[in-house]
């Protein structure tokens, strides 16, 4: 079933139904997806959208994301980030994501090592609830098409162009050709042994970038959450506790019931000390504490996580909550300039698989659904102007069934590999190791 489109979009998260939405509705587009469409970090996000307020918060916006990154950002995106979040935040709201309001004005909630209370967000399910909105106006427009199931395997190129990409669906293997294809795969998760992400998460951008020599970078800032639910007999990924929890007052306290940090520094150093004392006190996790809260006040504002603790043996309004540093959030990626542009002509990439430098070692809370917002807005400006000047060029390349999975192994393999390198003692937080 070989196909072709003007544009192709790999993977149906905020980046990927986003950029749909923003391209022109006279381009023939298609988005593939490994899964189910909702399958997707995007869908779990719980506490929200960073944005600067207005104007005047620009700066401190910026200051508060070079910070967190350790100054090791790329300036020139953070501004971007920091100048464009606003326009992007209400587009968002004019297509119906309801964000929660005090009055007229968002209902603005705090994270750590953000100065002032700047992050929007739907009580604790804001991934979600943006996720239903777009999919919602990405199935009402006639020129995308949605292909579940279906995985690019690889790309198709030819002299650092890309033509297309070849992908797996219903056991069988196929190519898609396009003007452009723009990498929206996400994050690396799937390859720790514990994570935050969904378990379709497998680092697939970065491999097949790896794979063409197509520019990557800052690898080796990988962020830990500092408060996953620590279960005993975990299956699957980890259940995350948000940071808006910290950032509405809850306590970090150790065994002995001791506080030991202030909650509200970056994730990286919340995530040394939360360490540091799980190896003093000589047990694997610490406590994060609410329940001194209004019980009516922690049930509305944290309903999602209410519940999946509640499932799990935990009453937050009642108890303290077993947390532990686990795997959450790749800053590095795929290299792109503030187009999203990648090394390969008329490829892009967007969202978490990309780096465009904005969060540098350690990203600010909230700071991913902005960027990828921002930035995948910003490629759709530039495919949009220039793809009457693209031609969609002719290329295949056909493989059997075995051979495609052969691929797929040896794509999680090179993924690996990379981060074995580049992990240093981390690396057997990996899951072949
Ligand atoms: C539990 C959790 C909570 C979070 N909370 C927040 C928050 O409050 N605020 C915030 O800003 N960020 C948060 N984040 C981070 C944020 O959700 C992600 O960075 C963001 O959603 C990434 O979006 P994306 O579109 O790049 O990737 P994703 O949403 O992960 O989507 C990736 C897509 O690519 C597809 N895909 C991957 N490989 C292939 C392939 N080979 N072929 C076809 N399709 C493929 C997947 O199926 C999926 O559809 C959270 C993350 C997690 C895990």
């Amino acid at each position: 079933m070989d196909r072709k489109f003007d544009v192709l979009i790999v993977g149906s998260g905020v980046a990927g139904l986003y950029t749909a939405l923003n391209l022109r509705e006279d381009l023939k587009v298609a988005i593939i997806t490994k899964t189910t469409l909702d399958e997707c970090n995007t869908y779990l996000a719980q506490g929200g959208i960073s944005t600067a307020l207005n104007k005047a918060d620009e700066e401190a916006f910026v200051e508060d994301t070079l910070k967190a990154g350790q100054y090791k950002n790329d300036v020139k995106a953070v501004r971007i980030l920091a100048k464009e979040s606003i326009e992007n935040i209400n587009i968002l709201e004019k297509m119906g994501v309801d964000f929660d309001k005090k009055g007229e004005s968002f209902d603005y909630t705090r994270e750590g090592a953000h100065r002032v209370n700047r992050i929007v967000h739907y009580k604790d399910y804001t991934g979600k609830r943006v996720f239903q909105t777009l999919s919602f106006e990405v199935k009402k427009r006639k020129n995308i098409k949605v292909i579940e199931e279906c995985s690019m395997i690889d790309l198709l190129s030819k002299d650092n162009k890309v033509l297309g990409i070849i992908g797996v669906k219903d056991k069988e293997s196929f190519n898609i050709r396009a003007k452009v294809v723009i990498l929206a795969t996400g994050g690396i998760g799937a390859l720790f042994k514990n994570s935050t992400n969904q378990k379709t998460i497998t680092g697939d951008g970065i491999s097949i970038a790896l794979k063409h020599n197509i520019k990557v970078k800052n690898l080796q800032y990988i962020q830990f959450h500092p408060t996953g639910l620590y279960e005993e007999n975990k299956v699957g990924r980890n259940f995350l506790i948000s940071e808006s929890l910290r950032g509405e007052g809850a306590k970090l306290i150790n065994k002995n019931k001791e506080r030991f940090i202030d909650e509200l520094l970056p994730r990286n150093v919340v995530a040394a000390a939360i360490l540091k004392e799980e190896e003093k006190t000589k047990c694997p996790y610490v406590y994060l504490d609410i329940s001194a809260m209004d019980k009516e006040f922690v049930v509305n504002r944290f309903p999602g996580i209410y519940k999946g603790c509640l499932e799990r043996g935990v009453d937050i309004t009642k108890g303290f909550i077993p947390v532990t540093p686990v795997q959450h959030y790749f800053m590095g990626g795929i290299d792109v300039d503030e187009f999203g542009r990648t090394s390969m002509k008329n490829l892009y990439a967007t969202g978490e698989v990309s780096c465009t430098g904005v969060h540098g070692a350690n990203r600010l809370a909230s700071n991913s659904l902005l960027e990828a917002l921002v930035f995948s807005r910003r490629a759709t400006k530039d495919i949009n102007s220039n793809i009457d000047f693209i031609d969609l060029l002719d290329s295949a390349f056909h493989m059997n069934l075995t051979e495609a999975y052969e691929f797929m192994e040896d794509n999680k393999k090179v993924a690996l590999n990379k981060f074995k390198e580049v992990l240093g003692d981390k690396k057997n937080e990996l899951v072949s190791c």
